[in-house]
């Protein structure tokens, strides 16, 4: 993706306020992303307080865009509690297994007028939201169990963005 900038993540939010976008803790090393390798920009706050977002450039690249919602740069916020499961659980974006804690449940408000009525679509996630990385193998799940997978590196990369786009899709319903 395109690198992107504080202004613009704090103004792409489809879920939260503006107010709780403007608190929002930007990664500190925006500057240095590995953004060839990104699909999304993914990041948790680093206080530890369980809130997660990502940044996503719907309809740019890929040239995959939500049916229902605007293209461009979209934002998502998400909460999620600790993850003390001992299963392998499956990220639903990138389908990379991991261990204890390296999947969380995140919950994302619905878009709108559903979202402040505290209307939630829950989602299992790779915890640290790297799933371009791992899809690249640019990081490996600290489970070191690979799927074996016949699909190529861009066969992955669509299937992780559709993912990504009936999500969005369905926060916007
Ligand atoms: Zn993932």
């Amino acid at each position: 993706v395109q690198p992107v900038t504080e202004a613009q993540l704090r103004s792409c939010f489809i879920n939260c306020s503006k107010g709780e976008a403007k608190r929002m803790a930007v990664p500190r090393d925006l500057g240095q992303q590995p953004w060839e390798d990104l699909d999304f920009l993914g990041w948790s706050d680093p206080a530890g307080s369980g809130r997660a977002w990502l940044a996503w450039p719907a309809g740019t690249g890929t040239a995959i865009a939500p049916t229902g919602g605007k293209a461009g740069l979209i934002g998502v916020a998400f909460r999620h509690e600790p993850n003390a499961s001992t299963k392998t659980q499956l990220c639903s974006l990138c389908l990379t297994a991991h261990s204890r804690g390296g999947v969380s449940l995140m919950a994302a408000a619905k878009a709108g007028d559903s979202g402040r009525r505290g209307n939630t679509i829950g989602t299992y996630l790779c915890t640290d939201l790297a799933c371009s990385l791992y899809l690249r193998d640019k990081k490996k799940p600290a489970l070191g169990l690979i799927v074996p997978e016949s699909l190529t590196i861009e066969q992955k990369v669509t299937r992780l963005v559709n993912n990504l786009a009936t999500f969005v899709d369905r926060l916007q319903d």
